[in-house]
């Protein structure tokens, strides 16, 4: 662990085992963090605190930009790394999980230099301070570019860290911290703390020297941790699962819009938050869409270009929902539950097709390379579907041109939407609707989550 500039072992001495997905074999061991190491963490960012806080913006751009240079050097271990103990394949790692933490904290070296930390507002100038030392917890699916999402704009503002990376993809985040030491960030300013959830995870959240609480993980832990930072009136941000809607309206290239959906859901081995897990298709182009989407499946071969899921647990619970997709009477079109070949954690690629609203495979975050197919009768009635979730993470509208399917976008209940194929913005906000989230992360947005005003009057 990483902690006040130093690398030591966990107090209590545990270790985790770290699992190769694809081969099923340990690949390392890193150490099982317990209260006590998080009070150490916690207490090495508090003294860090007062001369990170007062570190001019622009120098703080300059740790930031050095930081983005060690991540940049690095992408190739980086990318190694995160295959070994994710399993994502190399070029999915290479091209996503290395290259847009780079560009993420690229973001953030610019906008440290740029912000406006000071604003008149009539006769006050308000100033934004850094909230103080942010306790951050993150999960395995896209291990770095959490990590970087959340200690960039923290950095920025002028806050300390603590980090409790997930214990699944550790490794990644242990590389992290050499990069931040190399990057000349003063000690203290970032630390690592490895262990499980409910220890390491749990003392972070309910820590009095934590400020701000940024969690990203699953509903179930984040109202955990929103409800405990609630009771000690701590600031909280968190960015929780989703079920995110493609559709496809008439008059959109359907091959194009059901090719790159399918490409949406199967990426990281459907292991993303923002994942567009329905596609809503109209009754007139259903059963078109479903053939294409079926085809466009079958290149999504195990071991080849999709990747195992993280752990046995993920893909038992995958493959329970597959079985309850089948038991609920959807159409199984592709993939289904019978196991692939050979060692890896690994699910086949699945379509179901007369998937209806209200079925459980159309709620639930399934988190595996699953796609429901759902069918609407007019605009009206696919806004209704769209929004008949719990969840309002992300989502993408495809028409015949940008302005209807912008139009369309406007009644959705999301945080974000991609337009007819509109490409991943670094800069704009994400985060989530209802119970998707709470607070926003990338760019202007995210780095204003780190900062409180404090008004002078003149
Ligand atoms: P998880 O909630 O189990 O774990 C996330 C993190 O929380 C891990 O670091 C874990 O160790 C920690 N944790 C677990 N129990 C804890 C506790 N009691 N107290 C404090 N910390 C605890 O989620 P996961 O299985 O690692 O990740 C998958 C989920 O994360 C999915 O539901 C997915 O949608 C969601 N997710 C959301 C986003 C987003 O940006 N909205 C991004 C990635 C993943």
């Amino acid at each position: 662990m990483f902690i006040g500039g130093g690398w030591r072992a966990a107090l209590g001495g545990g270790t985790i085992a770290v699992v190769d997905p694809a081969r099923e074999q340990v690949i390392g061991t890193v150490p099982a963090g317990s209260a006590e190491d998080v009070d150490a963490a916690v207490r090495a960012a508090r003294d860090a605190l007062p001369g990170w806080a007062v570190t001019p913006p622009a120098a703080r751009a300059e740790r930031l930009a050095a930081l983005r240079d060690q991540l940049a050097a690095r992408a190739e271990e980086i990318a190694a790394t995160i295959t070994a103990e994710l399993g994502a394949p190399l070029a999915f790692s290479r091209a996503v999980h290395a290259a847009v933490p780079v560009a993420v904290c690229g973001s953030y070296a610019e906008l440290a230099a740029e912000y406006a930390f000071e604003e008149r507002v009539g006769n006050s100038t308000v100033l934004h301070e850094p909230v103080g030392v942010v306790g951050a917890i993150t999960p395995w699916n896209y291990p770095l570019h959490q990590i970087v999402a959340k200690v960039a704009p923290a950095l920025a503002a002028g806050c300390t860290v603590v980090l409790k990376p997930a214990e699944d993809t550790p490794l990644v985040a242990q590389l992290f911290a050499e990069c931040v030491a190399a990057a000349g960030i003063p000690a203290g300013v970032f630390n690592l703390v490895t262990g499980l959830g409910p220890v390491a995870g749990r003392a972070l959240a309910v820590h009095d020297g934590v400020d701000l609480v940024s969690f990203t993980g699953s509903t179930a832990v984040g109202r955990t941790i929103g409800a405990l930072a609630g009771g000690a009136v701590k600031r909280v941000a968190l960015e929780l699962g989703g079920k995110s809607a493609n559709v496809i309206l008439p008059g959109a290239d359907l091959g194009k819009a059901v090719a790159v959906g399918v490409a949406n859901v199967m990426a990281n081995s459907g292991q993303t938050c923002s994942a567009w897990t329905r596609m809503l298709v109209h009754r007139d182009q259903y059963e078109e869409a479903v053939e294409l989407a079926a085809a466009a499946t079958a290149k999504y071969v195990p071991g080849e270009r999709l990747g195992p899921l993280v752990s046995a647990r993920q893909r038992e619970r995958v493959i329970g929902y597959i079985e309850r997709g089948i038991a609920e009477g959807a159409r199984l079109v592709a993939g289904g539950p019978d196991l692939p070949a050979g060692p890896g954690f690994h699910v086949r690629p699945t379509v179901f097709a007369d998937v209806t609203p209200k079925m459980a495979i159309a709620q639930e975050e399934i988190f595996g390379p699953v796609l429901a197919m759902l069918r609407y009768e007019d605009e009206d009635d696919a806004v209704r579907i769209a929004n008949g979730t719990p969840y309002g993470l992300a989502g993408a509208v495809w028409a015949a041109d940008d302005a209807t399917a912008a139009a369309f976008a406007r009644r959705l209940d999301t945080g974000q939407v991609d337009i007819n194929g509109g490409r991943f913005n670094p800069l704009a906000p994400f985060g989530g609707w209802k119970q998707s989230g709470v607070g926003r992360e990338l760019g202007a947005h995210g780095l204003a989550e780190y900062l409180q005003t404090k008004s002078l009057q003149f």
